[in-house]
């Protein structure tokens, strides 16, 4: 039903309503009694009724009319307000407009309000991608970080941490994000630290700290082990400038220590073997200089000596630099096939006068298959003839050597071995037989040496073949060392 129906329905509900009790007033008032004595009653409800049907009429009828109309004018202005951008103007009494003005201002602001909320959404929208990107940079770079990297809250909560840090700190990272770093670490020392770092430094300060870690632990929850660390504490800033949190970057230096411990044992040893021969040298060129060795074959045994002596001090320096050279990773190889049986049969002609000269027979036993492997001929060649060398060198008189190269299909590799019937190695002294300058004590009168060749074999073998290299050997009963280069590296086509 129309709104200005309503409105006249209702007005003329109350006009009949207000005739009624005019009604009863006229009969119980006895003034107004007086006057229309003698007229009937329905007579009087008649005039009065009239009387108001004319008011109606004549003045409230216009006025529902007109209230009417404008309601209507007023329900389609809301709705095209609330619907569409286009609002035909409206039409509506003087009095109304007040109203409306009101309305369409608020529609108008709610309107600019939703413009703006929706262009803040769309820039929080942005803003969160960007900042999803760049938290997972971040994360992608700590995790590459070869450090590890701990970053806590004002409420010393755990924000960050790399799989670095969680191994140092003995924690999974998972597990830690958003707890409180005490009941996450165990380190005392690194959760006052933390809280200190928080507490006293400003956002522009860092702190260097070195600490000793425990790792590894037994089932009792004891350390095994230590490591030392290099603890960087710096301030993180929030957004009023002020002290946010701490991040802490864990620099293991227990390989460092190493490396420089290495490089000083390095240069002792190496100072020392190159010492030996100079020496050696020397003291001979001094009887020379001195006019000690009187006669011709003195002076020849002296050049003799002299001569050899060189030759190794060429040959230490010639292993040290090929080691270093490896080590640094600047060694070029020249990749090619390689016959393993060429490499024996070389080696074998090489040493055949060192091996006559103590009657050590030599004896190769060759797989009837073609064996071909991928690498560096010449180095693969040095590292058979140090093996074959080494074996005649502690091989007594009448002793056998034995050369084999052979493929290993449950390895898919070609193996290189050499066995001889000579000293063997002592027991403790097989771990350590491929470090640098290591020489079993003993056999130092026995054979002169570098110590560095089985190094040097060994990294040709692992290093720029990736292959292996080992022993196997009884005092006394003789030794065989072997290597192997893996097919799918080598490219062998053994059968
Ligand atoms: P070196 O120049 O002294 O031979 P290497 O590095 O080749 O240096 O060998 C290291 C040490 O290993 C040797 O000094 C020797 O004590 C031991 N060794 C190597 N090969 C054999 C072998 N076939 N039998 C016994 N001992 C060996």
């Amino acid at each position: 039903m129309k709104a200005g129906k309503v409105v006249s329905l209702v007005v003329a509900a109350t006009l009949a309503v207000v005739a009624a009790l005019m009604v009863l007033i006229f009969e119980t008032a006895p003034g107004l009694q007086q006057g229309l004595e003698g007229v009937p009653i329905i007579v009087r409800i008649g005039i009065i009724a009239g009387a108001l049907g004319v008011i109606y009429y004549l003045i409230l009828c216009p006025v529902g009319l007109l209230f009417d109309r404008a309601m209507r004018e007023m329900h389609r202005f809301f709705v095209e307000v609330a619907t569409s951008e286009q609002v035909t103007p409206y039409r509506v009494p003087k009095w109304l407009i007040p109203l409306m003005h009101a309305f369409t201002g608020a529609v108008e602001h709610f309107r600019q309000q939703e413009v703006d909320f929706r262009n803040q959404l769309r820039d929080l929208e942005v803003r969160h991608r960007v900042s999803e990107v760049q938290r997972r940079q971040i994360e992608a770079v700590l995790h590459a970080l070869r450090d590890g990297v701990l970053v806590t809250d004002s409420f010393n909560e755990i924000v960050m941490a790399n799989d670095m840090a969680a191994n140092a700190l003995g924690f999974e990272t998972k597990d830690a994000i958003h707890h409180p770093l005490e009941q996450v670490i165990q380190d005392q020392r690194m959760i006052e630290l933390v809280s200190d770092a928080k507490e006293t430094m400003n956002t522009a300060e860092r702190f260097h700290v070195e600490h000793e870690l425990a790792v590894g632990h037994d089932e009792n929850g004891n350390p095994t082990g230590s490591c030392l660390f290099d603890l960087t504490l710096a301030c993180v800033e929030d957004h009023k400038h002020e002290v946010g949190g701490v991040v802490t970057i864990l620099h293991d230096l227990t390989r460092e220590r190493e490396i420089s411990q290495m490089k000083s044992d390095f240069v002792s040893k190496a100072s020392h073997e190159l010492r030996t021969p100079l020496s050696s040298i020397r003291a001979y060129v001094e009887m020379l200089v001195d006019g000690e060795a009187e006669d011709e074959s003195s002076r020849q045994e002296f050049y003799q000596i002299i001569h050899n002596e060189t030759e190794r001090l060429g040959r230490l320096i010639d292993n040290m630099l090929n080691i270093s050279r490896i080590e640094a990773g600047i060694v070029q190889i020249e990749r090619e096939i390689v016959d393993p049986k060429e490499l024996i049969e070389r080696a074998v002609e090489t040493i055949g006068l060192q091996a006559q000269a103590k009657n050590i027979s030599l004896h190769t036993k060759l797989a009837p298959v073609s064996l071909q492997v991928e690498g560096d001929a010449d180095m693969l060649y040095q590292a058979v003839l140090n093996l074959a060398s080494n074996a005649v060198k502690y091989t007594p008189e009448g002793g056998r050597v034995t050369l084999t190269a052979d493929s290993d299909n449950l390895t898919r590799s070609v193996v290189i071995s050499v066995v001889d019937t000579g000293l063997g190695i002592p027991p403790d002294a097989v771990s350590k037989l491929f470090e640098k300058f290591f020489r079993v004590e003993n056999y130092k009168r026995i054979a002169k040496g570098t110590g560095l060749g089985l190094n040097l074999c060994k990294h040709i073998v692992e290093t720029l073949h990736n292959g292996q290299i080992g022993v196997e050997s009884k005092l006394g009963m003789g030794s065989k060392f072997w290597f192997s280069i893996p097919m799918r590296y080598a490219g062998s086509q053994a059968a």
